[in-house]
C-alpha cells in the first residue's frame, strides 16, 4: 500500500495540469491514468488554442478565460503551439448583424479581434471562398494536445510527482465520510495496487460521474460527442472560423501536414460512444467547404470523435451549454477528501488546474503558490543540440521530444540506422522510435504514435507499420503480431467513415499489402477488437 498526499484520477490535460501545479507547490502526489496519457477527449479534440472569439457573443465567461489563457500558454508552452493566427469569416447569406455583435462582444470580453478587408483576408488565405463578405483577425492558434499533456506530465515528474499510465481506478474504500483507500488495477500486468491518499482529485473528464459513483455520489453533467475529419494537406495558413452563433462544421485548423475540420455536437449516454459516422463526415465536408471550397475535392484521411463533459444536465443542445468549468468539493455531500473538476477547454486547462490546486493546497495546508502562469513548461538547451544535427531535423525532433531531446538526438546520431526515416509522412526517425520504445510509459504501438506522430500522416501507418514494428521488436518482449494487429485495428477505426474517393483507393492498396502480401488476416482479431472497444 502506498501513502500519498494527493491521488489524481485521469491523465488528460486537466489531470496532467493539476499534477504539474501541485508538484511545483511541493505536494506529494500520484496520478493514475487508465489508458495512455491524453487518450480521452484531450487526444480527440480539435487542437485549437482558442482566442475566446468563438465564445465572445454567447458565452462571455469562457471567452474571457480563453483570451487570458491563450496569452499565457503562448508564453509558457510555445514548443507545442503554432502561432498561426485565425480569421473569422461571414458568408453571403450569414446574419451580418452577428458580425457587429461579435466585434463589440470581443471588446467587452478582452478578446483581440480586428476587422480586415475581404481582399486582405484573401491575400492571407488564398484558398478562402470568394463568397466571403466580412473577415476578422483573431489570435487563435494550433496546439498539439499530446505534447501539451506529456509536457505537463514530465514537468510534474521533474518536481517528484509519480504519473502512471495504464492504471485504472476500480474501487474506493470509504470510512466515516473519507476515501481511505483507492484500489487501482495495473493494466500492464493485471496486479492490484492500493493507494492511501489524503485527498482524491477526480479529473476523469467524461468518466467523472462513473468515478463519483464509486463514492455513491453523482455529478450533473452532459456528454456531448463532437466529430472531426483529417483532410490531407494544409489548406490554410491559419485557423478559419465561420462567423455565426457556434454551430457544427464551423472550424478548420491547420495541423502539421493536414487540416482538421469540425465539429459536430451529439448527445451521448456513455464516454465510450466515440466513433465518428459517415453522415457526420459528409456534413462536415459540406459545411467547411463553404469557407474553403478545396475541402470538397481533397482526400479525407481519417475521422475521429471525442466526448465533451459539459457542466449541468440541461436537456437543450450541447452547443447551448457554457464551456466554462466547475469545481466540486464533495465535502458538501459528505465525502471530506474528494474533489471533482469538469467542463472547461484544453485552452483553459492551466486555469482549471490552478483553481483545483488552490483548493487542495488549502485543505493540505501547503504554503507554495501557483507558478504555472510564469514558469515555462519545459526548458531544453537547444544550442548544444543544434551543434550536433542539421537544424531542420533538430527543430522537428526537439519539438516532439520534450525534456528528452538530448537523449533522442543521441539515439538518432549514434545508433546504427538511427537517422533512417521510418515514417515518411511525418518524417519520424528510427532513433526517435528506438528512444521511446524504452520509455516506461510506452506499451502499445499507438503510444509511440502519440509521442512521435509515427503513423499519423496521410498513409495512416500503411507504409511505415513494418518499420515501426521492427523497431519495437528490438526493444519489447511483447508478441509482435499482437502489437501489430492492435495498431492496425486502431487505425482502421478512424478510416472506416472516410472510405470514399482517394481514401478508398488507398485502403484497397493497404488491404492488399497487409493481407495479400503479409497475410495478417490469418491472425485472429476478435479479442483485440473487443479490448479496444472497452
Ligand atoms: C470534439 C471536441 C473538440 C474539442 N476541441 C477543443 C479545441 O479545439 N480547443 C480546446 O481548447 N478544447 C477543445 N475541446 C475540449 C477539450 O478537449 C477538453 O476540455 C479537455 O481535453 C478535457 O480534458 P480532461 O483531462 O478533463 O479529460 P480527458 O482528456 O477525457 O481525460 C480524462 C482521463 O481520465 C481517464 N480515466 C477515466 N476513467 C479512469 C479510471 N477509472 N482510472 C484512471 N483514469 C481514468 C481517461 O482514460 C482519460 O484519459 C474539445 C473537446 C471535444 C470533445
Amino acid at each position: 500500500m502506498q501513502r500519498t498526499e494527493v491521488l489524481i484520477i485521469g491523465g488528460g490535460i486537466t489531470g496532467a495540469g493539476i499534477a504539474r501545479d501541485l508538484a511545483c507547490r511541493g505536494a506529494e502526489l500520484v496520478l493514475v491514468e487508465a489508458s495512455d496519457f491524453s487518450n480521452g477527449a484531450t487526444g480527440r479534440c480539435h487542437g485549437m488554442l482558442h482566442s475566446g472569439a468563438r465564445y465572445a457573443v454567447n458565452d462571455p465567461i469562457s471567452a474571457t478565460e480563453c483570451a487570458a489563457e491563450n496569452t499565457i500558454l503562448k508564453r509558457i508552452a510555445n514548443f507545442c503551439i503554432e502561432d498561426t493566427g485565425g480569421i473569422f469569416v461571414s458568408l453571403k447569406n450569414d446574419d451580418l448583424d452577428y458580425a457587429d455583435r461579435f466585434l463589440s462582444s470581443c471588446k467587452k470580453t478582452g478578446v483581440a479581434a480586428k476587422e480586415i478587408t475581404v481582399e486582405e483576408a484573401l491575400k492571407k488565405e488564398p484558398m478562402l471562398s470568394k463568397e466571403i463578405v466580412r473577415a476578422f483577425e483573431v489570435p487563435d492558434a494550433s496546439v498539439d494536445p499530446f505534447l501539451l499533456t506529456l509536457g505537463n506530465i514530465e514537468s510534474a515528474r521533474e518536481a517528484n510527482a509519480i504519473a502512471l499510465n495504464y492504471h485504472s481506478v476500480r474501487e474506493f474504500e470509504i470510512n466515516e465520510g473519507v476515501i481511505d483507500k483507492v484500489i487501482v488495477e495495473n493494466l500492464r500486468n493485471g496486479s492490484v495496487e492500493i493507494f492511501k491518499p489524503e485527498i482524491v482529485v477526480n479529473a476523469s473528464g467524461a468518466w467523472a460521474n462513473k468515478i463519483a459513483s464509486l463514492a455513491n455520489l453523482s455529478i450533473e453533467m452532459t456528454l456531448d460527442k463532437g466529430s472531426m475529419v483529417v483532410i490531407n494537406g494544409r489548406l490554410t495558413n491559419g485557423l478559419i472560423n465561420r462567423l455565426r452563433k457556434p454551430s457544427s462544421g464551423d472550424i478548420i485548423v491547420p495541423s502539421y501536414s493536414s487540416s482538421i475540420i469540425g465539429t459536430t455536437s451529439i448527445r451521448v449516454d456513455s464516454p465510450n460512444e466515440n466513433k465518428a459516422t459517415e453522415e457526420e463526415v459528409d456534413f462536415l465536408i459540406r459545411e467547411t467547404a463553404m469557407m474553403i471550397p478545396d475541402i470538397a475535392i481533397s482526400r479525407a484521411v481519417r475521422a475521429y470523435a471525442g466526448i465533451r463533459p459539459l457542466c449541468g444536465s440541461d436537456r437543450s443542445c450541447g452547443r447551448e451549454i457554457s464551456r466554462t468549468f466547475q469545481l466540486i468539493d464533495h465535502s458538501e455531500q459528505g465525502i471530506e477528501n474528494f474533489i471533482s473538476v469538469i467542463g472547461g477547454k484544453l485552452t483553459t486547462y492551466r486555469l482549471m488546474a490552478e483553481r483545483v490546486s488552490d483548493l487542495v493546497a488549502s485543505k493540505l495546508g501547503l504554503s507554495g503558490s501557483c507558478k504555472t502562469a510564469i514558469d515555462p513548461l519545459l526548458s531544453v538547451n537547444r544550442e548544444d543540440i543544434h551543434a550536433r544535427i542539421a537544424s531542420s531535423i533538430a527543430n522537428r525532433v526537439v519539438r516532439k521530444s520534450l525534456l528528452f531531446a538530448n537523449d533522442v538526438i543521441q539515439r538518432c546520431t549514434e545508433e546504427l540506422r538511427g537517422m533512417e526515416v521510418v515514417c515518411s509522412c511525418e518524417e519520424v526517425l528510427r532513433g526517435e522510435l528506438s528512444y521511446w520504445c524504452n520509455h516506461q510509459d510506452v506499451k502499445e504501438l499507438s503510444d509511440l504514435m502519440r509521442r512521435t506522430r509515427v503513423g499519423m500522416g496521410y498513409c495512416q501507418g500503411g507504409l511505415c507499420i513494418f518499420g515501426l514494428l521492427s523497431t519495437m521488436i528490438d526493444h519489447s518482449d511483447r508478441d509482435p503480431m499482437e502489437l501489430l494487429v492492435r495498431f492496425i485495428i486502431e487505425r482502421e477505426r478512424g478510416v472506416e467513415p472516410v472510405l470514399f474517393r482517394g481514401q478508398l483507393k488507398e485502403e484497397f492498396f493497404k488491404e492488399h499489402l497487409i493481407n495479400g502480401v503479409y497475410h495478417l488476416d490469418a491472425y485472429s482479431r476478435g479479442e483485440y477488437e473487443k479490448d479496444l472497444e472497452r
